[in-house]
């Protein structure tokens, strides 16, 4: 069976087509599949839709519904956990990602055994230029410094089975980076090519200030490089200023010149409080997230599910 795990937040415009569309697409071609759709606190009528989609198939329609908005990752998490398949598919719910390619990954993934995923990745990126460009240096600046490996334009629409969903269901961490724990489990992946469709209704989710929060967070949680930063930073401030005390020693023995202490003191204050602001700045991160992950809290919080409902449960 497969299953097909949807992140829905404020999807009230999508989720009926969404939910069509893979009927109509899948008809015939896969046999036996299960939606499971995680409303992610959503503040428009997406629950509302989502319960009318379980009244008119509860045989193979699951429904979380999240307490309040825990964010995308939170809703894999829980999706990943209730799904049912042997494999599951990560897929949004605004048709972006079309269900034609989920038939094209199932190809790929049936037609070579030793694959454990097929990801799908970008042909085209949506944005612009410059904010392309800044993705791929950002692609680039993280996997120097961190031990596992991001793939530029690989989105989260991708297609696992079990023995890799199960790796990724005992990562409980709860600062959560998707594109990072995929690579940590590791398994064979195959990347296909995609063309993102446009949005069917409503709006995006991710504005430039969540986006580089997020960046941050995938450094954050995949890479102790910036902890190492302040060592690096540290000695060579050490060197620098050994190097200008021994300047100023011989300027003094030798020429008899005093150097003027008050800019020179006044340019060191400010050079070394900046640095120890910053060092101090970056361990706070660290700490922060210890901080919240000893508190050892879930990743997200149910208030109400929909199960489904097999055939004969409906007799009884
Ligand atoms: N989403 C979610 N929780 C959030 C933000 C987004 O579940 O806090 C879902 C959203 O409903 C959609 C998917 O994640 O199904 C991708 O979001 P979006 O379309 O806003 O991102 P984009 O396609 O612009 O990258
Ligand atoms: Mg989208």
């Amino acid at each position: 069976m497969l299953s097909l795990v949807v992140p829905c937040y404020n999807e009230e415009g999508n989720v009926h087509a969404f939910y069509n569309e893979v009927c109509s697409a899948f008809e015939g071609k896969v046999d036996s599949y299960e939606f499971v759709f995680v409303n992610d606190g959503s503040s428009d009528k997406t629950y509302q839709r989502l319960k009318e989609i379980h009244a008119s198939s509860p045989q193979n329609v699951q429904v979380l519904c999240f307490s309040r908005n825990f964010g995308k990752e939170s809703a894999i998490y829980a999706g990943l956990s209730h799904a049912r398949g042997d494999l599951v598919c990560l897929i949004d719910a605004d048709l972006q990602q079309r269900p034609q390619v989920v038939l094209e990954m199932l190809e790929v993934l049936n037609a070579n055994p030793e694959l454990d995923c097929v990801t799908a990745y970008q042909k085209k990126r949506k944005e612009n230029k410059l904010m392309s460009a800044i993705k791929s240096g950002f692609y680039k600046f993280i996997n120097k410094i961190s031990d596992v490996r991001f793939v530029n334009g690989a989105s989260d629409f991708r297609l696992m089975k079990r023995n890799m969903v199960d790796a990724i269901l005992q990562m409980t961490e709860f600062h959560r980076f998707s594109k990072g724990i995929f690579s940590y489990v590791g398994f064979n992946t195959e990347y296909i090519p995609y063309e993102v469709a446009k949005r069917e209704s409503g709006q995006s989710k991710w504005g430039t200030k969540k986006l580089i929060r997020y960046a941050f967070e995938g450094i954050f949680a995949f890479s102790t490089s910036p902890l190492k930063l302040s060592t690096y930073v540290g000695f060579i401030s050490s060197l620098l200023s050994i190097a200008y005390l021994i300047f100023v020693i011989v300027q003094k023995l030798a020429f008899g010149i005093d150097v003027p202490g008050y800019a020179t003191i006044v340019v060191l204050v400010l050079l070394i409080g900046g640095i120890q602001l910053f060092c101090l700045g970056v361990l706070g991160e660290y700490i922060a997230k210890m901080y919240v992950q000893a508190k050892n809290r879930p990743v997200y919080i149910l208030k109400d599910k929909l199960e489904i409902k097999e055939k004969n449960d409906e007799q009884n």
